[in-house]
């Protein structure tokens, strides 16, 4: 079993994509063709901002969005501490000072009440200065943005949506990637929309920021490409990934989102009597970048990723370490975050994605079954 299948991916969408290979070589425009412009356009429409504007990856779209901001040394960055390393990472690169926020137990995202508690400890403190909250959408499911806006609102901060894993997830009727100031997604080929390397974007509705992130894409120009107003990053997207991103977004669209929920649904009814399963809030969905378990402790959680291996199917940690505790954030004086520090022991994530059948989620079912007795 794969934990997530892109071979059997690609042999159902084999003719489309080998086809707009094909022809973006033989146009040959291979920088900012114009299947680029076409899928910026695709994907503002279907998320519901204005503008949509591609990047080399999902890592940079979050620089990208920190720099259209003015974001530097001296600004606080508010980061949950169950995440990738990209969503922290980023605000360091800027040369601000990433805070870490626990997270909620259910739902793996960042949680409102100690995101407030971090606000007011930073001010407090008075060495910094809050400016933005990093709002994740974990494994797929979008953060609780109205409480999220509430705290923003009441202390002036940006919100930047890193919805790497969010993309196709919605909260009452909203596509992820809207709910942010600037929204960020990232098409690494295991995310919900993923392409055949690396690619990202960002999204957003404030035309002035939308133009300065296209100028930071290409090296900071300014009306043309050897006019370089402002120092940026070369992180455009590749046409031929375009090329193969719009063939996945219409799968995508047409039945991936619902095959992946389709198959969640058959986990929880099968395992929520068994272990924690995953909590999807009323009015919520998500995209499934992961279906992840929880277990009473780490021994029990290692044992059965260890008796899964064993039985052909593989499980992962995401994530085996808290923000706070990475070499990398060593020298910061950092929140504890009991409960992402908890979580990262008791984890595990399942096969998932948008190929595995009702037998293959039943002999997940019955190995874990067996494992736990
Ligand atoms: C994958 C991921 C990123 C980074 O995306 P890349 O395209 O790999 O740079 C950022 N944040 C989160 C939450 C991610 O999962």
């Amino acid at each position: 079993m794969e934990f997530r299948d892109l071979k059997k991916q690609y042999s159902v969408l084999r003719q489309d994509i080998d086809r707009a290979i094909q022809e973006t070589c033989a146009a040959s425009a291979f920088i900012m063709g114009p299947q680029v412009r076409k899928l910026e356009q695709q994907l503002a429409d279907y998320v519901g901002v204005r503008h949509c504007i591609s990047c080399a990856n999902g890592t940079d779209a979050l620089t990208l969005a920190l720099k259209a901001w003015g974001i530097g040394p001296g600004d606080a960055v508010f980061v949950p501490d169950f995440t990738f390393f990209s969503s922290a990472e980023v605000v360091s690169l800027e040369g601000a000072t990433p805070i870490f926020v626990d997270v909620c137990e259910g739902t793996f995202n960042i949680d409102p009440e100690d995101l407030e508690h971090a606000v007011r400890q930073t001010l407090a403190e008075g060495r910094v200065t809050p400016k933005v909250i990093v709002a994740v959408d974990l494994f797929g499911l979008p953060a609780d943005y109205a409480r999220i806006r509430e705290i923003a609102d009441r202390y002036g901060l940006f919100i930047l949506e890193d919805g790497a894993q969010g993309f196709g997830g919605s909260c009452n009727g909203r596509r992820a990637c809207s709910f942010g100031d600037i929204a960020t997604t990232s098409f690494f080929p295991a995310k919900p929309l993923g392409c055949y390397g690396d690619g990202g974007a960002v999204f957003t509705d404030n035309d002035e920021w939308a133009a300065l992130i296209a100028s930071y894409r290409v090296h900071g120009k300014g009306s043309d490409k050897y006019d370089n107003v402002r120092i940026g990053l070369n992180s455009r997207l590749d046409t031929i990934q375009a090329a193969i991103l719009q063939v996945k977004f219409k799968a995508f669209k047409d039945f991936e989102l619902d095959a992946v929920n389709a198959a969640a649904e058959k986990y929880t009814t099968l395992l929520r009597d068994i272990v924690a399963t995953p909590v999807i809030l009323e009015g919520y969905r998500s995209s499934w970048a992961q279906y992840t378990i929880r277990l009473q402790d780490s021994a029990t959680r290692d044992a059965l990723q260890a008796s899964l291996k064993a039985t052909g199917i593989p499980a992962m940690v995401y994530y085996p370490r808290p923000m706070h505790m990475q070499t990398a954030f060593a020298g910061l004086d950092t929140r504890t975050c009991p409960t992402a520090t908890s979580l990262c022991e008791r984890v595990l994530s399942l096969p998932m994605h948008p190929y595995l059948t009702e037998e293959d989620v039943e002999m997940v079912y019955n190995a874990i079954i067996n494992s736990l007795k």
